[in-house]
């Protein structure tokens, strides 16, 4: 998934992104409160965990314009009291969900999950699990497998086949795909798509060929 950390704690967000990255989730770090605003607006950011506390504009104060500008991302507040009136303000503003400081990486990564199917269109998904044919994501193993067995992917093309996994069936443009799977932080043309697609449907071997091309769109993950 593509996570936007707002955290002006250096130690804990470097410590933060570096966590979810290994866990191959896409990070983008903002430490103030009217950049997280700025970045959480993009397209593609698919959850934003907020602090409460930030240098400028509260974690609440960004959560309530998010809400307000129409911005239905999900959001996890990071709170550092746990006091009802806090979780009130919280909940209130607009986030889904909240963790008090300090928290087990386990813990936020659950919850994350839990964030991430609540996101997806279409009914409720029980499992952590993302499933199309023989292609299998394990949410909480960060793992994929085609028919059993572990594929070794790169981070870049684990979140592009996140991406195609949470989308099955639908044509996603290059810019789509660009968005959720490349931080805004990376300097990349849509032509990096098209080379990370291509490196993805070897790795994928037979299963390969369900990363369809939409001509004159993008890609789709045939799901028939
Ligand atoms: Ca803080």
């Amino acid at each position: 998934m593509h996570i936007l950390v707002v955290e002006d704690d250096p130690r804990l967000g470097r410590v933060l992104k570096r966590l979810l990255e290994e866990d191959r989730h896409v990070v983008d770090l903002a430490t103030d409160g009217e950049t997280g605003l700025d970045l959480a607006e993009s397209d593609g950011i698919e959850v934003v965990i907020l602090d409460v506390g930030l240098p400028d504009i509260s974690g609440i104060e960004v959560a309530r314009r998010l809400r307000t500008r129409g911005v239905e991302t999900s959001i996890l507040m990071l709170t550092a009291r746990d006091t009802v009136r806090d979780r009130v303000a919280g909940l209130d503003a607009g986030a889904d969900d909240y963790l008090v400081k300090p928290f087990a990486y386990e813990e936020l990564a659950a919850r994350l999950r839990a964030l991430g199917r609540r996101a997806e269109p279409g009914p409720r998904r029980p499992e952590s699990r993302l499933e199309v044919g023989p292609i299998a994501l394990d949410e909480a193993d960060r793992r994929v497998t085609v028919g059993g067995t572990t594929v070794d992917l790169s981070p870049r093309e684990f979140a592009l086949m996140e991406c195609f996994l949470r989308h099955p069936g639908q044509a996603l443009t290059r810019d789509q795909l660009l968005d959720q799977a490349w931080p805004y932080s990376a300097a990349v043309t849509p032509n990096a798509v098209d080379a990370y697609v291509h490196y993805l449907r070897t790795k994928l071997g037979d299963a390969g060929s369900r990363v369809e091309t939409v001509r004159g769109v993008g890609y789709r993950l045939s799901d028939a």
